[in-house]
């Protein structure tokens, strides 16, 4: 977006405003397909659950990962259009229910829609077969999650001396276990967690099928990392190293699936903020702004991410520091951006901040998350 742009839609709209580039959106899904012809894409719904972002992916042909009852509502708003013979056979081809852990209200509610869904410990597999006895299964298991910016494996997952146990113990209670699934960890810059994944999988098919079980699909998860700055790995580099362990190690009738989230929504979104106040703090000027962590820049928290600040003002940069609008000294957006001279009044913009963000925003201490502005839809 450029600078023009975005003040004329501040300026229509008010702030702080959070603006979605559609064109990006398809920008990003695009690149993701070509370099990864063989992979499905299941955009991860949780980093930007937006209506709009979810129809924008689903007419370019995408599937979801959802993680929760309403993520799988707001996807199957899509799919509800179809005639009901090819919803019913469409399902797994477009969601794939990838919270280990699900109520078994969410079970009793997807059982109908024979979902496919992950699992990574015995009492799941019997919360699923009581419950839910009509999905499919995927084993999620744990992998390395070295030197990425979000972790994601203390959490979930089986470990791989388990793996083969489970899906046993998952065909003992009448289930179908499909494949396998696996995070590297969000942002992953390393492509050796996902070769180290990748290999380990291929470790358990071939354990599986030795004892009787034939595993149909891998799932490779999210992680893929969102260009930041110019130290993030090339995306092409990182597509050739997993494309050729992936074909190296499974052959063309298994069925691969991928989760990128922040990948395809990062770049495709920009946060406006106006100053509402301005004070000199600790020997530094410090601008307050009405948009802060505790809503379009909740990543800062939640997210290990940080956001640069720009003006729309060209003059002599001052080190100081942003904080946003509420009374919780947590809600410091930065403590050290580089801004001209400012006046109140005046506005702030981040790029890059699409992903985990206003998908976590807040309503506290009175202030409504930003205004959300669609454009090249
Ligand atoms: C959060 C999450 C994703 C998306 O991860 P990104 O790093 O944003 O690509 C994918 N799959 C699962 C299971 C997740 O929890």
């Amino acid at each position: 977006m450029n600078q023009k742009s975005l003040l004329e839609l501040v300026k229509k709209h008010g702030s702080p405003l959070f603006v979605v580039d559609h064109a990006e959106l398809r920008k990003n899904y695009a690149l993701f397909r070509k370099h990864f012809p063989r992979v499905q894409i299941y955009y991860a719904v949780k980093v930007n659950s937006d209506p709009a972002i979810v129809k924008t992916f689903y007419e370019l042909g995408g599937s979801f990962d959802v993680a929760s009852i309403q993520e799988f509502r707001t996807v199957y708003q899509c799919i509800a259009k179809l005639p009901a013979k090819q919803r019913q056979d469409f399902i797994w081809d477009k969601i794939i229910y990838a919270n280990p852990i699900k109520p078994v209200e969410t079970l009793e509610e997807l059982d109908r829609y024979k979902p496919l869904v992950t699992y990574d410990n015995h009492e799941e597999v019997k919360k699923i077969a009581k419950h839910a006895p009509h999905a499919g299964l995927a084993l999620r298991l744990r992998v390395p999650n070295t030197g990425s910016m979000v972790e994601l494996s203390s959490k979930f997952g089986a470990l791989p001396g388990e793996a083969v146990d489970l899906i046993k113990y998952a065909h003992e209670h009448d289930l179908v276990v499909e494949g396998l699934s696996f995070h590297v960890g969000s942002q992953c810059t390393n492509p050796q967690n996902y070769i180290q994944a990748i290999n380990l999988c291929a470790n358990i098919f071939a354990e599986a099928k030795s004892r009787g079980f034939n595993l149909k699909l891998l799932d490779i998860g999210g992680g893929f990392p969102a260009a930041y700055d110019a130290t993030v790995p090339k995306f092409s580099a990182l597509a050739k190293t997993i494309n050729h362990e992936l074909d190296r190690l499974f052959p063309k009738e298994i069925e691969i699936l991928a989760e990128p989230g922040r990948f395809l929504v990062a770049s495709a979104g920009t946060a406006v903020s106006k100053i509402i106040g301005k004070a000199f703090r600790n020997e530094k000027l410090g601008y307050y702004v009405d948009d802060g962590v505790y809503h379009t820049y909740s990543g800062v928290i939640f997210d290990h991410c940080t956001y640069h600040l720009k003006s729309f003002k060209r003059g002599a940069p001052q080190v100081c520091a942003v904080f946003g609008p509420t009374c919780d000294a947590l809600d410091t957006i930065s403590l050290s951006e580089e801004l001209p001279d400012l006046e109140i009044g005046e506005y702030l913009y981040s790029e890059n901040i699409g992903a985990y963000s206003a998908a976590s925003s807040t309503h506290f201490n009175g202030f409504p998350p930003a205004t959300v502005v669609h454009v090249n839809q």
